[in-house]
């Protein structure tokens, strides 16, 4: 298949398509201007993307959901050319909150259906409008996990057309395995959104998603941008790498685009952030140039099998994914 900047979906197990570049929109309120994100989705429109990764978490549902509906009001694009994927939050997931939660998400957005849904984390936490429950003592509270149930419900909200698609993210190979093998199933998760770059390929979650025909959708595309609160940063800079770079020289390319190209060619989908014009406009320049087969494989053996996203304060969380082999 020939990608293009204006073709570039792959399909997915339920007859709908993803674009395998979207906007990542994520990015900490402590530093980031309002209408950062605001200003990033309507030049990433204008740039050419169709696909953007968002999450009630991050706090700018309201402002996507302007540039949406601005780019829609001056023709630039109609509803059906854009591509959303929001996600259902930790404290959300006993099955009669899920409608409810997704329906708040749709009213920010100001649309009447999102194209993927998915549960962003395979941790339940006690559930109401506190994101981050915690006790006196600065424990995070948990709540018994059923991810059967919350699979459930987001099935019903895709019988009642609020969702084209319906997914996962950084669920493992257990997690995967009790939806798939869950009686009654009546779809299979769409997409599996993970972290995946040339330092953590998940080279074997990849091959059990596609077996199953489950998408993944790789995020921190680019290595992150090493924010220490979050990210583990013993692991260097993926931007700097030399493999990448000289690469990237060879084609008169950056280090990004190299590894975003890596990734669309090994049908993993994108969302590299950026709320700057140029980086927005560069991250989108993959479409022109094509990695030789020794180079994918050489790519791939930067793989270091280490998280930048490890979510440490988590792992006692009973339902903890990252504890597995993958
Ligand atoms: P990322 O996309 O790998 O990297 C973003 C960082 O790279 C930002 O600091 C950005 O800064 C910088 N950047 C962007 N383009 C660049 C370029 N061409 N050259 C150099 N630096 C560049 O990291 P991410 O935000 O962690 O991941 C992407 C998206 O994935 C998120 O925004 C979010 O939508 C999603 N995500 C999902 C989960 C989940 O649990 N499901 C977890 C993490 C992330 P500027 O903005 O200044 O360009």
């Amino acid at each position: 298949m020939s990608l293009t900047a204006q073709n570039h979906r792959i399909p997915l197990n339920d007859g709908n398509s993803i674009p395998l570049i979207g906007l990542g929109t994520y990015s900490t309120p402590r530093t980031t201007d309002k209408d950062a994100c605001y200003r990033a989705v309507k030049i990433a429109i204008d740039v050419g993307y169709r696909h953007f990764d968002g999450a009630w978490i991050y706090g700018n549902e309201e402002e996507i959901g302007r540039a949406f509906q601005e780019k829609i009001a001056d023709g630039t694009v109609s509803r059906d050319d854009i591509y959303y994927c929001g996600k259902l939050w930790n404290t959300f997931h006993p099955p009669e909150m899920v409608q409810p939660f997704l329906e708040k998400n749709l009213k920010l957005l100001n649309f009447d259906y999102i194209d993927l849904y998915i549960i962003e984390l395979p941790l339940a936490f006690k559930p109401g409008d506190v994101m981050y429950p915690r006790d006196e003592n600065g424990k995070y509270l948990y709540h018994p996990t059923d991810l059967c149930a919350t699979w459930e419900a987001l099935e019903l909200c895709k019988d009642a057309g609020l969702v084209k698609s319906i997914g996962v993210s950084n669920f493992n190979r257990r997690q995967l395995e009790q939806i798939l093998n869950k009686p009654g199933l009546k779809y299979k998760p769409a997409v599996n959104q993970v972290e995946c770059h040339p330092y953590f390929t998940q080279s074997k979650l990849k091959a059990f998603c596609e077996s199953h025909d489950i998408v993944i959708v790789g995020y921190s595309p680019l290595g992150t941008c090493r924010d220490p609160l979050w990210v583990n940063i013993k692991i260097p800079s993926l931007l700097e790498d030399p493999v990448l770079n000289c690469v990237a020289a060879k084609y008169k390319k950056t280090s990004a685009q190299v590894a975003l190209r890596y990734q669309i060619q090994r049908n993993v989908v994108v969302i590299p952030k950026s709320f700057n014009p140029e980086r927005i406009q560069l991250n989108f320049e993959i479409f022109d140039f094509y990695l030789t087969d020794e180079e994918m494989k050489t790519i791939d053996a930067l793989n270091k099998n280490k998280r930048y996203v490890e979510l440490l304060m988590w792992n006692d969380h009973p339902e903890y994914p990252f504890n597995d082999d993958y």
